[in-house]
């Protein structure tokens, strides 16, 4: 259905471009398609751009120097420019629906996904109506078999065909509902909706570092608070964060913490200030650490915060997976909390200038806001931060030895932790 537009005068990426016109005169057919066509058409700017094409991933890797497989659940050929990536993917066909065929599990759930077809075939392999707009950059014309348009007319998000099957395939499509309707604002089609609690345990399936890809996207892409919370609607979250969701039942102060870290992450994002996925996932975990280092004092170990960390962390690993350029950094932000409230002598100087010691102040401020009680902890920080040296010595003035004499600032010693 030729349909005019006036992307044609979009800033349709350049290099995007390069790769649509070469393979189109190389006699294939190719489009730009997915999010950058829907964005563009909701006039946002486009995060990447992703090109469908009827040639074979080795045909493009013959046309494109600058290019290579990326073997993922189906392959798709990335051509750089520069930072630029483009993302090119043979039409794929329909797989077989029998339970019997060796690439699908009980479940439904698809393995392998690597037979490739036509463009109608494209099209209804694609998750949502309006992921699956086609634009043909030489007619300069989307083309549209699902209804793509009229649903970003409508602001909705639908599945296209059968919703409970569609997740059974591949239930991350499950968070990717909820990722767009975050990002749009759109909502979801009752029949897509529908299905999601009952199916939202088919997420255990999914390979933990598939399922870290993916809830970096949720809460790191400048709209996290509200998919926490729609996560949280469709009984998602339980089945990423056990732990977290846990102690969310015993304590209110669990899901504001998590809240008060997300918002703050989505205001950096919109300030363009830097963040870091070892924040939030401190205040995710940081209850379960908790209730798990209290167990092992309990116990008598006298090392339970250290190992606290380790235990909260591995059991986390099983559900989605976090690098450790992650899970170091928020370790440490945890092991900060404790020395947070040590105020008196060098210790206050020595921890102003750790490495992790503002990611922990914040940290701290949000506990306090999240309804801790700290004594005003978070306060005494603030003012310590804004003193002069000798208004810093007054402050931690305390009763110890270590309070009196000459002081000299030293810098900590960088712990040889690995640190991405
Ligand atoms: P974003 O703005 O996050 O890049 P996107 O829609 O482009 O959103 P991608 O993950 O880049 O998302 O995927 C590109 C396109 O590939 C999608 O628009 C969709 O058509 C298709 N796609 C991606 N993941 C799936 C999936 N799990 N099931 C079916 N189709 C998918
Ligand atoms: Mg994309």
């Amino acid at each position: 259905m030729p349909i005019e537009t006036g992307l044609a005068d979009n800033p349709i990426s350049i290099n995007a471009m390069k790769v649509v016109n070469r393979l189109s005169s190389q006699g294939f057919e190719a489009y730009l398609v997915g999010g950058c066509v829907r964005d563009l058409l909701l006039g946002k700017a486009p995060k990447d751009f992703d090109v469908a094409t009827n040639a074979h991933p080795d045909e493009v890797r013959e046309l494109f120097r600058n290019s290579r497989s990326i073997g993922r659940r189906f392959k798709i050929v990335h051509i750089r420019y520069g930072r630029d990536i483009i993302e090119v993917a043979t039409f794929r066909a329909p797989h077989e629906p029998s339970p019997s065929a060796a690439n699908v599990t009980d479940s439904g759930l698809i393995l392998s996904d690597n037979s490739y077809g036509t463009f109608s075939e494209d099209v209804f392999r694609r998750d949502f109506t309006v992921n699956a707009l086609y634009y043909d950059a030489d007619k300069k014309e989307i083309r549209d078999l699902v209804g793509g348009l009229a649903d970003i007319d409508a602001r909705i998000l639908r599945l296209i065909g059968d919703p409970e099957s569609r997740y059974r395939e591949d239930p991350v499509r499950m968070l990717r509902a909820v990722r767009f309707k975050a990002k749009l604002g759109f909502e979801l089609a009752d029949e897509s909706e529908k299905p999601l609690p009952k199916l939202a345990h088919l997420l255990q399936d999914i390979p933990p570092a598939r399922l870290f890809e993916e809830v970096l996207k949720l809460f790191m892409s400048g709209q996290g608070e509200i998919a926490f919370k729609i996560m949280q609607e469709y009984q998602l979250f339980k089945w990423l964060f056990p732990s977290s969701n846990n102690a969310m039942q015993e304590n209110p102060k669990t899901e504001k913490l998590i809240t008060l870290a997300l918002a703050s992450t989505d205001k950096r994002i919109a300030e363009e200030k830097p963040v870091t996925p070892a924040f939030v996932y401190a205040a995710l975990l940081w209850h379960p650490f908790e209730i798990e280092r209290d167990r092992l004092k309990a116990e008598g170990n006298t090392n339970a915060a250290f190992e606290a960390g380790g235990n909260v962390v591995a059991k986390q690993q099983l559900f989605t997976s976090i690098p450790r350029r992650f899970s170091g950094p928020m370790r440490e932000i945890w092991q900060l909390q404790a020395r947070l409230p040590m105020l008196t002598g060098k210790k206050p100087s020595a921890l102003v200038v750790h490495r992790r010691f503002r990611a922990a102040y914040d940290f701290l401020l949000l506990r306090e806001l999240s309804g801790e009680d700290l004594d005003n902890l978070g306060q005494w920080w603030t003012d310590y931060q804004e003193q002069n040296p000798e208004q810093r010595a007054e402050m931690t003035r305390g009763q110890g030895k270590s309070n009196h004499g000459r002081r000299r600032r030293r810098r900590p010693k960088r712990t040889a932790e690995n640190d991405g």
